[in-house]
């Protein structure tokens, strides 16, 4: 099927202006479910992102930097309202752009307004201490937004990984720009368009989509930027964290997992075996939570395998537009190549496929990117499998005997950003939540995200929390000023 172009921005959005890129381009972007270009959109190059950083630069020194709080917390809100009365639109535009289901993507940026309830409620109550240090010395603390902060997005999730960057900076004060992947800049484009509507200051949020290598390494390393806020591969934030070394940015980094999700032999099995099965699968697999390792007790393994194989067969893999999909397309090309890829390195490891591990073509979307979800049993923890995220819709299904077992699996891998486990028994939920290495634990739900718990990893899994009061401290400085009250300051060389 071919397809031309149904959406087309040619302009950025920088200092409040749509403006011509001066050293970018246009790019196409493929639907990934047809494989044909469906968009076309401006891309910036790096004296774009000079000329975005310059005005969110300008924007910290005018009206927003003096802007009473409680007005700044009504913008916010605002922008929060329109993201949600435009959120169907949105989500057809999302799951174009990267083949999520429309239902999933419908209920997310929907949702995603809390995001923006949330801080906006933060943006007038960012209060301080007072200390008396002495009977001549009075002190108070306050915090200060950090300044301009560069957010570098990843192409799985564009709009909400955008709104959990860009809802703590403004309730914060701080100026934004945004460089989103180059897979998917069509929701962040029409972000830009609500943010304009809301009545933002111009330069408050610059909207700059561009290559990695050139406009993401340079934002990275521009010496007027103040923080990164980066989601993607640890691989990636190493560059970051090395570009951003000249001007010592501070870093917020969100990188990936490969969650346990463990199931031991006194929990409620039917709850259990459809939730390891919706987390191993949703989002195509291309969800940093997902529960890609399912870690099962010895005694009940034998069921869990038989059930999570009959179910992986009822995910209808198709037409992400379509309201009955449950998995639509692998976003691009090079992630449905690397996606099976480790079918095969699954196969070769010696595990034993279940389900899945083949490329799909559904009727008449012959040229999309689509896989089977993936059921691989008797996966030894030490295979690459089972190691390394594969962002694809496949589970390793991994027995264990013991408590202990199981903990030692689950902290067996270099990340630790979630993970889930069903048990009915509260002593042992505690105990295993405490030692996880992860940011994140679910006991008997899976994937609950709130605006207000942080959200974030241990290891290579990140640095830095987003999302609640953590995500806030972190675009702001913490600042004392003391204040002598004596009216003296005596001569010390006397
Ligand atoms: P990626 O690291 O390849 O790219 C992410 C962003 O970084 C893109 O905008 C890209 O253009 C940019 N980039 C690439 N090279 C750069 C460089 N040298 N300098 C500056 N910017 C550069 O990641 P991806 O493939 O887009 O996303 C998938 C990854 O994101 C997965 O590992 C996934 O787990 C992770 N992710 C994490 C979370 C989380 O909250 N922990 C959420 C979503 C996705």
């Amino acid at each position: 099927m071919t397809e031309q172009y149904s959406y087309i921005q040619r302009k950025l959005f920088i200092g409040g202006e749509w403006v011509d890129p001066i050293d970018g381009e246009l790019v196409p972007s493929i639907n990934p479910a047809t494989g044909a270009p469906w968009a076309l959109t401006a891309f910036g190059g790096v004296k774009d992102i000079d000329r975005a950083v310059a005005a969110a630069n300008e924007a910290m020194r005018g009206p927003w930097r003096t802007m009473p709080p409680s007005q700044r917390a009504g913008l916010i809100r605002k922008l929060g309202e329109l993201l949600e009365a435009n959120a169907p639109r949105l989500a057809e535009l999302e799951t174009r752009d990267n083949g999520r289901p429309l239902r999933e993507t419908r209920a997310n940026i929907t949702a995603e307004a809390q995001w923006y309830y949330y801080f906006a409620g933060y943006a007038d109550k960012m209060d301080g201490r007072v200390l008396e240090i002495n009977p001549d010395v009075m002190a108070y603390t306050n915090r200060i937004p950090i300044g301009v902060v560069g957010a570098i997005v990843p192409w799985n999730a564009p709009t909400l990984v955008t709104t959990m960057k860009l809802a703590p900076a403004l309730a914060a004060g701080c100026a934004m720009v945004i460089k989103v992947a180059e897979h998917t800049t069509v929701t962040t484009f029409e972000l830009a368009k609500l943010i304009e509507e809301a009545g933002f200051p111009p330069g408050v949020v610059n909207i700059v989509p561009g290559y990695g290598q050139t406009a993401g390494a340079h934002l990275a390393g521009h010496p007027d930027v103040n923080k990164l806020s980066f989601t993607g591969e640890h691989r990636t934030a190493r560059e970051i964290m090395r570009a951003g070394a000249t001007n010592l940015k501070r870093v917020s980094f969100e990188c990936g997992g490969k969650s346990p999700h463990i199931i031991f032999d006194d929990a409620n099995m039917e709850q259990a075996i459809n939730a390891v099965t919706h987390a191993g699968f949703m989002a195509c697999g291309q969800s940093c939570a997902l529960g890609s390792r399912i870690l099962v007790q010895r005694s009940m393994y034998d069921r869990v395998v038989e059930e999570v194989q009959r179910r992986a067969k009822d995910v209808r893999v198709g037409d992400p537009m379509n309201e009955t999909t449950h998995v639509g397309p692998q976003t691009h090309q090079a992630q449905y190549e690397k996606t099976l890829g480790y079918f095969d390195i699954g196969k070769a490891e010696g595990a034993r496929l279940l389900a899945g591990g083949t490329a799909v073509s559904p009727s008449g979307l012959e040229n999309g990117y689509f896989v089977s979800p993936t059921v691989f049993a008797d996966v030894d923890p030490g295979m690459r499998i089972a190691q390394e995220e594969i962002f694809g819709p496949v589970v390793s299904m991994i027995p264990f005997e013991t408590e202990d077992d199981a903990i030692e699996i689950a902290n067996g891998v270099r990340y630790g950003l979630t993970a889930g486990l069903w048990t009915q028994d509260l002593g042992r939920a505690h105990r295993v939540s405490r030692e996880i290495m992860a940011g994140t634990v679910w006991v008997n739900t899976y994937r609950i995200l709130h605006p207000g718990l942080p959200y974030g990893g241990f290891k290579i899994s990140g640095i830095g929390r987003e999302n609640g009061p953590d995500a806030l401290e972190a675009y702001t400085e913490p600042k004392s000023t003391m204040i002598n009250l004596s009216g003296e300051y005596p001569y010390p060389y006397g």
